[in-house]
């Protein structure tokens, strides 16, 4: 593949963040996740429609920007990372203070656990008369989660996604974090990018949200997805706006492609229609040797 190529230091510039949600049902992901939305500073600008597009990106008010995967859910998250996509730099780990570890709960920290990415606990639903929240840092104690609150080291912070309450804070730990990380990518090269999430559209055809984690993505890109291949016809931003162009963490929906690609799949620029037809047909060629390298049961 084409993939492998490695950029140098002087070449890595720091980038965005990528946060997952993650948590039982009903604790409060999707309120959270438009909760967080909704600190947007750059919100209300012209042509700002909220756009769900399997991701979004926020600057808060000290002016850094976060990218949000706005799956809630575990399957976007163990698909891709089965896939080999690991897009996810910290997981926020949703804990309802009223209700307790839950099953769900279990799975998300076994998740993270397995895929080494860092994790924030927000525990949620802290404006609640019955809320408990001493009582989720000691059952996090149980999975060898030690909060800070409890003299670890493992970030958590008390939040109401309903009243608005603790985002900054969460935001904060998100951004702090994230420095601890020092996430790099080379923003001067031509991209590569994760697909999110993927569907054929009656109208534009075949949409994809993709991820960039390299390089930059431009209209008029040439480019193979999975084993499509496609030219970039127009990009939109999560606010439905038209961009010419998305550098690293920057979640972009992309017209252009031609079949609906799958999550997790890689989507490489490349220098012209005849080398995203090789390399298309290279991976052609590569996912039949695996389906008749399969046993049959
Ligand atoms: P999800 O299934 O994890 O995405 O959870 P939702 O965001 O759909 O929330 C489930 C329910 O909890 C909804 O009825 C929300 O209104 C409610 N909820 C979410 N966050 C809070 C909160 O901070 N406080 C209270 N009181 N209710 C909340």
């Amino acid at each position: 593949d084409t993939t492998e190529d490695v950029d140098p230091e002087e070449s890595m510039k720091p980038r965005p963040p990528v946060v997952t949600i993650m948590g039982h049902v009903d604790h409060g992901k999707t309120s959270l996740l438009d909760a967080l939305r909704g600190t947007d500073v750059t919100r209300g600008e012209a042509g700002g429609i909220t756009q769900h597009i399997g991701a979004y990106q926020i600057k808060t008010k000290g002016g850094d920007v976060i990218t949000f995967l706005d799956t809630p859910g575990h399957e976007a998250f163990t698909e891709m990372r089965a896939r080999g996509a690991n897009v996810t730099d910290i997981v926020i780990l949703v804990v309802a203070a009223d209700d307790g570890l839950m099953p769900q709960t279990i799975e998300a920290i076994n998740h993270t656990k397995a895929a080494g990415v860092p994790m924030i606990v927000a525990i949620n639903k802290i404006d609640k008369d019955e809320a408990n929240p001493q009582k989720i840092r000691e059952r996090l104690l149980e999975h060898e989660i030690i909060v800070e609150a409890m003299s670890g080291d493992v970030m958590d912070v008390e939040v109401s996604a309903k009243n608005k309450i603790g985002l900054d804070k969460l935001l904060d730990a998100i951004n702090l974090q994230a420095e601890l990380l020092e996430l790099k990518a080379n923003p001067d090269r031509e991209a590569d990018a994760t697909v999110i999430e993927a569907k054929l559209d009656k109208g534009k055809g075949p949409l994809a949200t993709v991820l960039v984690t390299r390089g930059t993505l431009k209209r008029g890109d040439v480019f193979v997805v999975g084993t499509e291949s496609g030219r970039v016809r127009a990009l939109h931003d999560d606010k439905g706006r038209q961009i010419k162009e998305a550098g690293p963490a920057m979640p972009v929906e992309v017209l252009g492609l031609g079949g609906v690609p799958r999550a997790g799949d890689v989507l490489t620029v490349v220098e012209n229609e005849q080398r995203a037809r090789e390399v298309a047909g290279y991976r052609t060629e590569k996912a039949n040797e695996k389906r008749t390298a399969m046993p049959v049961s």
